[in-house]
Formats: C-alpha cells, structure tokens, sequence
C-alpha cells in the first residue's frame, strides 16, 4: 500500500534507526566512505537494513545519505553515484521485501547557493541522478534529510517529484533557540520549512537529526501550528551527542525515548523513528510502544 494512503487510516509508522553510528560499530573508520560499503562490504550493510526489519519497522532506508557525486567527489567516487545509490537501495529492498516501504537517503551535498559554491542546475542534476538511482534499485520512498537550507532543501524535493514516482519526504534539522523556538543553522523555523516544501512538491515533512526526542514534540507543534493536514515524520537522535574522552555518546536508552512517544503522536508525528545514536533496541522499544 502507498504509505500515504497507510497513513490515512490513522496508522502511525515506524521507521528505522541510524545508519551511520551503525556503521561506525561495523567498523568504518574515520575517512572511509560509507556509501562504497555498498560495494565492498555488502553484507554489514544488509545486516544493518535486516536488523531494523527484524526490530519492527515498517519503513527501512538506504545507505544513501552522502551518495550525492558532490560529496562522493570527497573519495574521488563522483563518477560512481548512479552505481553506488542503486546498490543501497538493492539491499534495503532485499532485506525488506516487498511489503515494507525503501526510502531512498539523500542528505546535503556540502554545497551552498548561498555561497556561489555552485549553480541551481549543478545540484538539481546530483539530486536528480540519486534519486532514479534510488528508485531503480527499489526505493518508493525518497527522503531528503538533515537539511538546513530552503533553497537546497526544495531542489531536492523538486528533482525527486519531477523524476521519480516515489513519495517524497523532506525532514530538517532544527535547534533550539533560547527564546524556545526552532530554527536551522540556516535560519530555516519549522514553519517556514511546511510552506516552502509543500510548494516545492514534498508529500511530508518533518525533523530529524540534533536533538532528542523530547524537543521533537516543540518542533512537531511548530509544523502543526502552520499545517494540520500535512504528515509529519520525526527521526530524533538518542539524546544530544556528548563527547566523553574523545568518544561521541548518546544517551537516551530506548526506555527513555518510549516515555516521550505517545506525546510526539498526540502533537501530530505520523511516522517515527530514530537517528544518531539510536539503535535496534531503540527502534524495538518504540514498536512495543506502538503496538503492531
Ligand atoms: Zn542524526
């Protein structure tokens, strides 16, 4: 069933956890780029995909998040992005069968309009290759994610809709400012986010990424406060990440992320999951929570 149509049924989705600390444990190291690990380590990242599966989530994503040739050029790869998105989403797909939904991972290419980096075009065409990569090895979802810039933001919302029949979800990262409100390192509020992003074409919208799930609820009234209709997705990092000797820590057990559920539900999140830091336990909790 189309996910949107799965949501209005009032069904509450959950998706995955994280993907790159899971990496990490796998053990990628510093420099390595994980999006080759598609290739070269397929069977850690199937493993990855399968544990979400296996832990209850209904919609499982790729190995994507840097696969955009602007960030692949890092490794001397931008030649290789068709190949290596489309490899991401065979083994989300594989791992997931055909009833869970694949959604395709894009994250920011590191370029900024704002800065003359590069040309509207120029990233319309990375975003654009990543997603009929991502469809074509099987995703029916594309999710532009950890974004904080409108302008990047609706290119990849624009090039996904235009090129794909995927549904198309947009989350952005938000923090908090001291007067209580939600802004991106960009200066992008929630708001502002719902009104651009729905006339670039995305399906949903929502947060993921810098901050727990606590702060979730906030940004998800935020989103409600300038649209009832549209639905949400909330992907929240296990706890603000500290750094303990010289290692990144997430806090937030599965236990106290579950506490924090039922009231992102009622400010109006109609998909869940996790992000930095959060693992299959947290995901496992969370469908217990949930119920089937
Ligand atoms: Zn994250």
């Amino acid at each position: 069933m189309n996910i949107l149509d799965e949501i209005k049924l009032n069904r509450v989705l959950l998706s995955d956890g994280a993907w790159g600390t899971f990496l990490q444990a796998k053990g990628m190291k510093p420099g390595e780029c994980p999006e080759l690990w598609n290739i070269t380590h397929r069977k850690d990242v199937f493993d990855i995909a399968e544990s979400y599966l296996l832990a209850g989530s209904d919609i499982i994503e790729t190995n994507s998040f840097g696969g955009s040739r602007f960030k692949l050029s890092l490794y001397g790869l931008e030649k290789r992005a068709y190949e290596l998105n489309h490899a991401a989403a065979v083994i989300s797909r594989e791992a997931s069968g055909r009833d869970k939904h694949v959604a395709g991972s894009v994250g920011p290419t590191g370029k900024m309009l704002l800065m003359g980096d590069v040309t509207e075009e120029e990233l319309y065409d990375a975003f654009r290759e990543q997603a009929i990569a991502l469809e074509a090895g099987g995703a029916d979802i594309i999710i532009a994610e950890t974004m904080s810039a409108l302008d990047e933001a609706a290119l990849a919302v624009r090039a996904a809709r235009e090129n794909t029949k995927c549904t198309v979800i947009i989350t952005m990262t938000f923090s908090k400012e001291p007067d209580g409100g939600y802004h991106t390192m960009m200066g992008v509020s929630p708001e502002e986010m719902v009104i651009s992003m729905k006339e670039a074409g995305a399906h949903i919208v929502g947060s993921n990424c810098g901050n727990g799930i606590e702060d979730m609820i906030g940004i998800v009234k935020a989103i409600r406060a300038a649209d009832n209709l549209i639905p949400v997705m909330v992907q929240a990092n296990a706890g603000i990440p500290e750094l303990i000797n010289g290692v990144t820590l997430f806090r937030e057990s599965p236990e106290m992320m579950a506490t924090f559920i039922l009231e992102l539900i009622k400010a109006g999140a109609n998909i869940i999951g996790g992000c930095c830091g959060t693992t299959p336990e947290h995901i496992m909790t969370m469908r217990r929570v949930l119920g089937s």
